[in-house]
């Protein structure tokens, strides 16, 4: 079934008019120095919230990310037009990851959909996205088919940067799946509730759970402006993803110093032995090379059992919730 089928299939099932408000929906859109793309924007969102038709308010929220072009006066023209645009202005720039975290607490739809404001999200998708919603999932993913709009260089280290980070983070991250995607509120309630100060959107998303949906597209390049993300601030990002998602880093050195011990013990063993039988080429070798060897190793195992601390505490400074429910169904006993 086609998304406007489901819409359509929907619509004669609850048989409400067309004119009735059923749902609303809130586009998150961060914007950093975007002045050449909001008109762009605005021209491709528009005939995508006709198509979806009159049941569906939509809010195109604008968070700006402490822009120092005309981006904000740009925003402020166009929600004067219409009545469906709102506006966040941040004090200075804070980020994308903060900026779509200020845009999820000030949402008001019962779904979110955060999105790049230089059209590589396709606006399209949402149709889909809003009928996979509507038909009951909490979150819909929208997956990059090809990464046709990134240099070659970018999906490579896109790629290696997945790889590491599933293979260390507790709760992996889809490939391929930026924040394009579509929350329910009950979803956005609980990323909400992630008090953690260094964000990484993604590990987020994927930490509360819920089970999602996907919907495909093709990436395409930019449509205007540049680019904000250095390879540099992508680096910076990658670290934030995997420190703030995985105590790994930490641990390893716990098991790098129960290894190192267990050889340097041995290794003394045999050196120790091979100067009983065969007497001293080097005086003092052997009692200092089992020494820096047995403390070697008994450092590193030391500095193992204050990272399994460090990791802790870190872990409960972040005050994340224990658990997050999906639903509950009392007994009908509870009930009345
Ligand atoms: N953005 C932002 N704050 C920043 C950097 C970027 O709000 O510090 C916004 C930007 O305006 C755009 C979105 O985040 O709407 C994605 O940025 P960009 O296209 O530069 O990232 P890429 O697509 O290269 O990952
Ligand atoms: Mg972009």
């Amino acid at each position: 079934m086609t998304a406007s089928n489901i819409l359509r299939f929907q619509e004669d099932n609850q048989a409400t008019t067309d004119a009735t408000i059923t749902h609303s929906v809130t586009l998150i859109v961060p914007v950093y120095n975007e002045e050449a793309s909001i008109s762009t924007f605005l021209d491709k969102v528009t005939p995508v919230f006709d198509e979806i038709g009159p049941r569906i308010r939509f809010e195109i929220l604008f968070v700006n990310d402490g822009s120092r072009d005309a981006t904000e006066r740009l925003i402020l023209a166009a929600a004067a037009q219409r009545n469906d645009i709102s506006l966040i202005n941040l004090s200075r720039n804070f980020g994308k990851e903060a900026a779509l975290f200020a845009g999820m607490c000030h949402a008001e739809g019962e779904a979110v959909i955060p999105l790049d404001v230089d059209l590589q999200d396709p606006p399209a998708v949402i149709s889909d996205m809003i009928a996979r919603w509507l038909a009951g999932a909490k979150v819909v993913n929208a997956r990059r088919a090809r990464r046709d709009g990134d240099s070659r260089l970018k999906s490579l280290t896109a790629n290696a940067f997945y790889r590491v980070f599933n293979a260390m983070a507790e709760q992996p991250i889809p490939s391929g799946v930026g924040d394009f995607r579509l929350f329910d509120r009950e979803v956005v309630q609980a990323i909400r509730k992630l008090g953690e100060r260094s964000r990484f959107n993604k590990a987020l998303f994927s930490w509360v759970g819920f089970e999602a949906e996907e919907v495909t597209y093709n990436r395409p390049a930019r449509a205007a402006g540049e680019t904000c993300w250095s390879y540099w601030k992508l680096w910076k990002l990658a670290l934030d993803g995997i420190f703030a998602s995985s105590t790994v880093p930490l641990r390893i050195w716990t098991y790098m110093g129960v290894v190192m011990a267990f050889a340097s013990l041995a290794y003394s063993a045999v050196i120790f032995a091979r100067t009983l039988l065969f007497g001293i080429d080097v005086p003092g070798y052997a009692s200092m090379v089992i020494l820096i060897l047995v403390f070697g190793g008994m450092n590193m195992f030391a500095l193992g059992i204050i990272g399994e601390y460090v990791g802790r505490i870190y872990i409960e400074v972040r005050q994340r919730p224990i658990y997050i429910i999906r639903s509950h169904h009392p007994s009908s006993a509870t009930e009345d």
